[in-house]
């Protein structure tokens, strides 16, 4: 126990301390090789308009399959690869996926009309962001409007001198620009009305408390408020109930991403669900 482990100096280094770091270990050294190991997958999640559930978009979830480690989700590992700097060697694999599977379901005919793909805010600071977007959307003939990047509000505390430069130039391409998770972060008011972004999503940490929790409501109520008064579009985060939906609705979000329509799905499934819905005349 604590007690003998301190008589005999070793507080700093218990069993448990070791295999967590034996574990953080493992974990990067296999994060380092997963690109070229091709051991990522992505799927997508629909956001649907939840008046009658047409899909305004999908937005791209990465999938880690390791042959020791076992499914990992992005949860326990996006945190390290930021650590790391592997999240821009990740990032970009997802940005090609992404395109590749948007122009993919094009071919067979699927109207997706748009994927949003989650961008770290190391991303921002090293490689020029909007020319290797540019590229990507070259490469596979896309339009900027076929992608939504969705950031952290980490990117604006970060505040890169490019970052303002970036945005701008993505803007200009078409691409529309959203901000994660809004609210669970340092509340950055003042970046919002500087920067060209499109849109806010709603944390999902604020909808599941809704309509019970008097302080999810308010929060919910304050986030839509500052998205109408700025002119942003809001897309609400998981969305698992009726209640919420209604919830919602009523307070004027129409867009809706979460359980209650469907999870993260494969390529396949997305063809499948949305054939009828999606496929061209
Ligand atoms: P996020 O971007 O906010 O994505 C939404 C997360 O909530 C996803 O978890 C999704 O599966 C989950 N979710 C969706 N609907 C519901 C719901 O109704 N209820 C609940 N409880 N959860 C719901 P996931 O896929 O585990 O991803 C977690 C986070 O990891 C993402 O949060 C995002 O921040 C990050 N992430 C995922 N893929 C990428 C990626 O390609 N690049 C980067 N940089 N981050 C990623
Ligand atoms: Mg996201
Ligand atoms: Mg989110
Ligand atoms: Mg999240």
């Amino acid at each position: 126990d604590s007690k003998r482990r301190g008589r005999n100096g070793w507080q700093t280094f218990t069993p448990e301390l070791a295999e967590q770091q034996l574990h953080r270990l493992q974990l990067e050294t296999h994060l380092r090789r997963a690109v070229n190991n091709d051991e990522f997958h992505l799927v997508y999640q629909p956001q649907v308009d939840m008046r009658d559930g047409g899909v305004i978009a999908v937005e791209a979830l990465i999938r880690w399959r390791n042959h020791s480690l076992g499914e990992i989700r992005p949860d326990k590992f996006i945190d390290h690869a930021e650590t790391t700097g592997d999240i821009v060697g990740i990032g970009d694999w997802v940005l090609h996926e992404a395109c590749r599977q948007m122009r993919e379901w094009q071919e067979g005919g699927l109207k997706v009309p748009r994927v949003a793909v989650n961008v770290s805010y190391r991303q921002f600071l090293g490689e020029d962001l909007a020319s290797s977007v540019a590229a990507v959307l070259a490469e596979y003939g896309l339009p900027g409007a076929a992608l939504e990047l969705e950031f952290t509000e980490r990117v604006l505390i970060e505040d890169a001198p490019a970052t303002l430069r970036t945005f701008a130039a993505l803007r200009e391409m078409g691409v529309m620009l959203t901000i994660d998770d809004f609210g669970e972060g340092y509340s950055a008011l003042n970046y919002l009305r500087r920067l060209p972004i499109h849109g806010l999503k709603l944390s999902q940490l604020f909808v599941q408390g809704v309509p019970e929790n008097h302080s999810d409501v308010a929060v919910c109520q304050a986030v839509t408020g500052i998205a109408k008064s700025l002119g942003l579009e809001l897309v609400a985060e998981g969305v698992e109930t009726e209640r919420h939906r209604a919830f919602l609705l009523q307070l004027g979000i129409h867009v809706g991403q979460g359980f209650l329509f469907a999870p993260g799905l494969t390529p396949e499934q997305i063809r499948d669900t949305y054939r009828t819905m999606l496929m061209q005349a």
